[in-house]
């Protein structure tokens, strides 16, 4: 699949990378985020949110699972997926309303493999140091990952 690689040197630079991918961004497009804890998954998923209008205070839904925004004009859904070895099929069933008509981020997607629809965008994060963070894109659109990359 193409790929990009980035390096951001703050969370900030990281949340302007995520606001270029909101923009892109459609309702029922899936992006899933993997990568350690701390990596930056959820500063850009706030950095997406931002974009796209939305000023409630972005955290990662750990423990309540999902979170849905309402945004200027596209609602987003954020998926944390961390506390599932594997999602059972009526967990699922709880799960699916928050892809309708939303653009979707998960977080530690791969639990949710078989329930998921495919993504368009994946995302790996890694540190590097306490201010820099690798983050690979891959996509099926090699044109979106042209986009992205600014050229
Ligand atoms: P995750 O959701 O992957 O567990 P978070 O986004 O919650 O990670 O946390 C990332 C932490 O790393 C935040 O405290 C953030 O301020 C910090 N950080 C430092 N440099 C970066 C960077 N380049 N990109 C993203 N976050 C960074
Ligand atoms: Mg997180």
């Amino acid at each position: 699949m193409p790929e990009l690689d980035i390096v951001t040197a703050s969370s900030a630079e990281t949340e302007e990378l995520a606001a270029r991918v909101a923009r892109e961004l459609r309702p029922g497009d899936v992006v899933l985020l993997r990568g350690d804890l701390g990596a930056g998954k959820t500063t850009f998923v706030r950095g997406a949110c931002r974009a796209l209008g939305i000023t409630r205070p972005v955290t990662s839904p750990t423990f309540t699972i999902a979170h849905r925004y309402v945004g200027e004009g596209i609602d987003v859904s954020h998926l944390d997926l961390y506390r599932f070895q594997s999602v059972e099929p009526e967990e699922w069933g709880a799960l699916e309303p928050y892809l309708d008509g939303a653009t979707c981020f998960v977080e530690w997607p791969d639990a949710g493999e078989g329930f998921l629809p495919a993504a368009r965008l994946e995302l790996d994060f890694r540190h590097i140091d306490p201010e820099h963070r690798g983050i690979t894109l891959r996509s099926a659109e090699a044109s979106l990952l042209q986009r992205l990359s600014g050229c």
